[in-house]
C-alpha cells in the first residue's frame, strides 16, 4: 500500500501538521519541527507533545509515515571542525525532538565539502556525525537524502549514499530517502522505462531497498544531468505524470512515506488523489 503525502506547515505549533496532513487527504507527511532557518528553537513542551501524539492517532497517521527535515544550516561533512560542531549540536537537537514527537525517522541532505576537502573524506564526516548522533539517541533513524549535486554537495550518487552507510556503525538505525527530482538532475535516467528498471536496479545493487526508508515525489524544471535542484508540480516538469505511474504501481515504494515537496501547494490535494489514483 502506497502512503503519500506532502510535506506540511508547522505554522502555530508542530501539533498542526497532523491535521494540515489531514485536510489535503495525505496518508503521510514531512514537517519541520521547527524554524527551519533557524539552528536552535525554544524546546518542545507537553503543550506541543502531548496534542501532536494526539492528533497523529486520531487521524491514522503511523509514526514511520512521518517525515522530519532538519534545518537547512546544518552540514554534517562541514570541513572545518567549529562549524561541524555547530552542525552536530543542532542535528543532535533535531533527532531529541523527533523522539520527545514519538517519531522515528529524521530526513537530512548529506552536507557539502566547500571545495576544501574532497568528496570521499566529506562522507566520511557525514558518517562520523551520524554515529555521533545515534550514540546520544535512542530510537531515531538518519535518513540520508539522495541530492542533486548542486554546489560542492555529496551524496548525489548512489555510491556516496553506499559509501556513508558503509562506516555507520547502528546499520539499523540509518536509511535513505530517495528524491526523485533529485536523482534525476544528478543524470539518473528514471524518466524511460528501460531507464527506471536500470536505475533502481543499481540503487538496489548499491544501496539496497532495505535501507529505503522515505521518497520525495517531485517532478523536476531541470533536465537529466542538470545538477540544479527545481522542484516541479507532478506531470508539469522533465519527469512527467508516466514516470509517477510507473512508480506508484511499484511495489518497492509501499509501506514508506512518499512526500510532495512541489511548488505549488494549492494543488498538492489534487496532486496526492492523482497518484492515489496510479495506485490501482
Ligand atoms: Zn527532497
Ligand atoms: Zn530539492
Amino acid at each position: 500500500m502506497k502512503y503519500i503525502g506532502a510535506h506540511v506547515s508547522a505554522s502555530g505549533g508542530v501539533e498542526n501538521a497532523p491535521l494540515n496532513a489531514e485536510k489535503i487527504g495525505a496518508k503521510a507527511f514531512g514537517v519541520f519541527t521547527k524554524n527551519q532557518r533557524q539552528w536552535r528553537a525554544k524546546p518542545l513542551s507537553s503543550k506541543n507533545i502531548d496534542p501532536f501524539k494526539a492528533n497523529l492517532k486520531r487521524l491514522g497517521f503511523a509514526a514511520n509515515h512521518v517525515l522530519p527535515h532538519d534545518s537547512y544550516l546544518i552540514n554534517l561533512g562541514h570541513p572545518d571542525l567549529e562549524k561541524r560542531q555547530k552542525s552536530r549540536e543542532s542535528f543532535f537537537h533535531e533527532i531529541d525532538r523527533c523522539e520527545q514527537l514519538g517519531l522515528t525517522l529524521l530526513n537530512f541532505h548529506p552536507g557539502a565539502h566547500l571545495g576544501l576537502i574532497d568528496e570521499g573524506r566529506c562522507l566520511t564526516l557525514v558518517a562520523e556525525s551520524i554515529n555521533l548522533a545515534l550514540e546520544r539517541s535512542n530510537t531515531v533513524t538518519a535518513v540520508i537524502e539522495n541530492t542533486a549535486g548542486q554546489g560542492s554537495s555529496v551524496g548525489y550518487c548512489f555510491e556516496h549514499l553506499r559509501a556513508i552507510i558503509e562506516q555507520v556503525e547502528d546499520k539499523s538505525r540509518v536509511g535513505v530517502c530517495l528524491d526523485t527530482c533529485h536523482a534525476f538532475a544528478a543524470g539518473y535516467d528514471l524518466k524511460s522505462p528501460t531507464g527506471y528498471q536500470k536505475v533502481l536496479r543499481e540503487f538496489d545493487d548499491i544501496v539496497d531497498f532495505e535501507y529505503l526508508k522515505a521518497c520525495h515525489i517531485n517532478d523536476s524544471k531541470k533536465d537529466l544531468g542538470s545538477r540544479v535542484d527545481r522542484h516541479h508540480s507532478i506531470g508539469q516538469g522533465f519527469l512527467g505524470l508516466d514516470f509517477f505511474k510507473r512508480m506508484m504501481k511499484d511495489a518497492r515504494f509501499d509501506d514508506i512515506p512518499l512526500i510532495l515537496e512541489t511548488p505549488d501547494d494549492d494543488l498538492w490535494v489534487d496532486e496526492i488523489s492523482l497518484l492515489y489514483s496510479f495506485c490501482n
